[in-house]
């Protein structure tokens, strides 16, 4: 299949090419078709797979062809991040064609929210919004959204995890009945279903499963012992030059200390996490981006929807306790197509983790050998590694 099938005005294919997009992904050739229908929808993929366009292209390709005066389509988004790469994919597109938006998030000063608030009123065929932010400005005027024709939730699963819940409902009520929704997530837990039980109508369900991380993945792993970790990741640096790098840690202190400790072995790395200001995380991602950064370290907010091309090397220094963060967190490499490679050091308390994880992607990952001269490895053996047994009360978990 290729994007000429959906017969998308000419300029919009223009864009399409500027932007090198040759091929639809899986989730785009399934979901197109059913928006070009009018129809509602709940796509359910993972991180990576191309959900952006496959909303994007087919709601701008009906834009192109109304009489566009005002609001036409509202796409709501958890983080400012997201937000504004939405926002950049959009111009991408409509680069040759006279289709608008505006990104409406929160944070900044009060010139920026009456930038916003302005823009808003003088409207812009599209607006990608993060919640809180959309519902205070809502509130404080009016902006009428009363002939807004689509609706979408993107990474609908992560907005509810930040509680935008009720937010959300609140918004819809500003909106027509009659409209188009398209919901937009990772995962489907069964908050989602109430969700989209409550705001879609009649929805097709389009689902691409989880459990297959994309092909170009070269996915290793190593059994090591915690003293050796350190150690093996100056190995792996002496070995191969990567480019750009992300190592995944299960904590917030563990990002901050592994910081220090690659510093001590020559490596130059910064860390990613919820105590930096907005601000300093956006300049941060900026600075990974063009490379400035070559390693950044973060826990599994950096594994959600961060669109960073040309990862090369994911690391995980530990293994993520839910199997599904590990195909979210090893999605940031090998993007779209390209290659890369996710190496993940397996303690011996976490062999039964990483078990799970060769369960739930149905694939034994290749356990590299040591250097010599770390020593010895441990066995792998998930099944003798139990976790310490309960002894009639409940053990505190060390973070
Ligand atoms: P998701 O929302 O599913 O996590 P994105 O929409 O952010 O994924 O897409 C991931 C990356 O793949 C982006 O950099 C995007 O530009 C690129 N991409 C998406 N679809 C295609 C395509 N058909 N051809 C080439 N690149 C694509
Ligand atoms: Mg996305």
């Amino acid at each position: 299949m290729t994007f000429d099938d959906f017969q998308f005005d000419y300029d919009l294919m223009d864009g399409l090419d500027a932007m090198g997009f040759n091929k639809p992904t899986p989730i785009q050739e399934l979901a197109i078709p059913v928006i070009l229908a009018h129809k509602d929808l709940i796509a359910c993929a993972q991180t990576g797979t191309g959900k952006t366009a496959a909303y994007v292209l087919p709601i701008i390709d009906k834009i192109i062809g109304s009489n566009h005066s005002h609001l036409n389509t509202l796409i709501l988004a958890p983080t400012r991040e997201l937000a504004v790469q939405i926002d950049q994919q959009v111009q991408g597109f409509s680069y040759y064609v006279p289709v608008s938006s505006i990104a409406i998030y929160g944070g900044g000063d009060g010139a920026i929210w009456d930038q916003q608030k302005k823009a808003l009123k003088a409207g812009a065929d599209i607006i990608i919004a993060t919640p809180g932010r959309l519902i205070s400005q809502l509130a404080s005027g009016d902006i009428k959204l009363d002939k807004l024709e689509h609706l979408i939730l993107d990474e609908a699963d992560r907005m509810l995890d930040m509680g935008f819940y009720d937010d959300i409902v609140k918004i819809i009520s500003y909106l027509p009945k009659e409209r188009q929704t398209l919901l937009f997530s990772a995962t489907m837990p069964p908050k989602i279903r109430t969700l989209a039980a409550k705001i879609l109508h009649k929805p097709e369900e389009i689902s691409i499963a989880i459990s297959k991380p994309a092909e170009g993945i070269l996915q290793q792993a190593y059994l090591t012992y915690d003293a050796q970790k350190i150690p093996l990741l100056g190995e792996i640096f002496k070995q191969t030059t990567y480019q750009s790098v992300i190592i995944f840690a299960g904590t917030k202190e563990r990002v901050k200390s592994l910081q220090f400790e690659l510093k001590r072995i020559g490596l130059k790395a910064r860390s990613f996490h919820s105590d930096l200001e907005q601000k300093e995380r956006e300049d941060l991602m900026n600075e990974f981006r063009s490379r400035k950064v070559q390693v950044l370290i973060g826990t599994d907010i950096l594994s959600r929807g961060i669109d960073v091309d040309g990862i090369d090397l994911v690391v995980n220094f530990d293994v993520p306790p839910d199997p599904e963060d590990y195909v979210h967190r090893i999605g940031r490499t090998a993007r779209a197509e390209s290659k890369g490679t996710a190496i993940t050091f397996i303690n011996e308390k976490d062999q039964r983790r990483f078990h799970a994880i060769e369960t739930l992607i149905e694939k034994e990952i290749p356990k590299l050998p040591l250097p010599t001269f770390l020593g010895e490895a441990p066995i792998y053996s998930p099944k003798t590694h139990r976790p310490e047994p309960k002894r009639g009360f409940k053990p505190k978990r060390k973070s």
